[in-house]
């Protein structure tokens, strides 16, 4: 534990459900005031660090999060890098995937936690998941071992689960436990004491933090089913000034074998779209080759995404499109893992 005086934490309030009370008049949810979060979660005075908090005003559902409110984020952490030892994003469950993918490939050479969290039940409600998912998270980001941060990563903390952020997939709307990361262990699980899986986090150059702030939104996901047409799929690769396809495939990564599909799929990759193949399963990887329907892709010129869940692959796409114009240079990072968000 590090020393309780010195360790400070920010949270970044975004929305969502966990930040939401009953009205005592009318019972409906409402956003409460961040800066009274000590009031809600009193709990939290006993690590006795220094917490401060930046709230979104107004706080937004994360269904309205876009790359804007991701650089929001990343503008809010680099001015205050060296005054804090970690930071905790709250936000809605619904797109905190693509938030804390999107932050990962943001913060380059990151060496503070930067940990997101949320609840599937208002803070103001009384079987409420957020008190301890919030307070787990600030344990968590408040680790250290042998003075350095313990997880130095963007990471997902939720019900008893620490997850790499650019791992995970909301996956249950029901449950406490929304989340899963299909293709990688937790970092750290929590019970009695949270045991950290050392050999699963991703330790800090020591090199200084690099902050990407332009991100390139032209890009789509084509989902494939039996009976894709023709015309759906030409007109996907036809948008004007598309530069990225993401082609959630079947399986290990297999798509129709018409003729016309891989066509168009060779076209496109010749126009220096990039074209990436992603699978549907939550679980396993493309493996390009394997089978017939997969190998006709990998000639056509399309990218290999191995086990990088959608969400990864979306906010990849969107930072290596925004460093770069050139697709040989965007293919050849694609295809690395650049924050251990895919197995090569
Ligand atoms: N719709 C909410 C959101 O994502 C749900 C949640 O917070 O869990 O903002």
């Amino acid at each position: 534990m590090a020393d309780n005086k010195k360790t400070s934490i920010l949270f970044i309030y975004t929305g969502g459900t966990i930040g939401m009370v009953q009205d005592q008049d009318t019972g409906a949810l409402k956003p409460f005031r961040f800066d009274n979060i000590l009031e809600e979660v009193p709990e939290l005075r006993k690590f006795g660090f220094n917490l401060s908090s930046y709230a979104f005003n107004p706080p937004l559902d994360s269904s309205n999060i876009s790359p804007d409110a991701w650089i929001k984020i990343a503008g809010i952490i680099e001015q205050n890098y060296h005054s804090f030892d970690g930071f905790i994003v709250l936000h809605g469950t619904d797109t905190m995937a693509f938030s804390a993918s999107a932050l990962s490939f943001m913060l380059e050479n990151l060496g503070k936690p930067v940990i997101f969290t949320g609840s599937q039940l208002p803070i103001g409600s009384l079987r409420t998941d957020a008190k301890e998912n919030l307070i787990s998270s600030v344990e968590i980001a408040a680790a250290v071992k042998n003075g350095e941060p313990l997880v130095p990563e963007v990471g997902i903390f939720f019900e008893n689960r620490l997850y790499r952020g650019n791992r995970t997939t909301k996956n249950n709307t029901e449950d406490f436990n929304a989340f899963m990361s299909g293709n990688y262990p937790p970092l750290a699980e929590s019970g009695v004491h949270i045991r950290y899986n050392y050999s699963a986090i991703r330790y800090a150059t020591h090199e200084p933090l690099i902050v990407h702030q332009k991100l390139d939104e032209r890009l789509l996901i084509l989902k494939l089913f039996p009976g894709i047409s023709r015309q759906v799929v030409e007109s996907a690769f036809s948008i004007g000034g598309i530069r990225a396809v993401i082609l959630e495939t079947f399986g290990a990564g297999n798509a129709p074998e018409h003729d016309w599909f891989i066509q168009l799929v060779k076209e496109a990759c010749g126009q220096g779209i990039i074209v990436m193949n992603v699978t549907q399963c939550n679980t396993g990887s493309v493996e390009m080759g394997m089978y017939e329907t997969s190998r006709r892709l990998a000639v056509a010129g399309v990218v290999n995404g191995r086990d990088i869940t959608t969400e990864a692959a979306v906010t990849k796409l969107m930072y290596l499109t925004g460093v770069s114009d050139d697709p040989a240079w965007i293919v050849k990072h694609l295809s690395m893992s650049l924050r251990g968000e895919m197995t090569v």
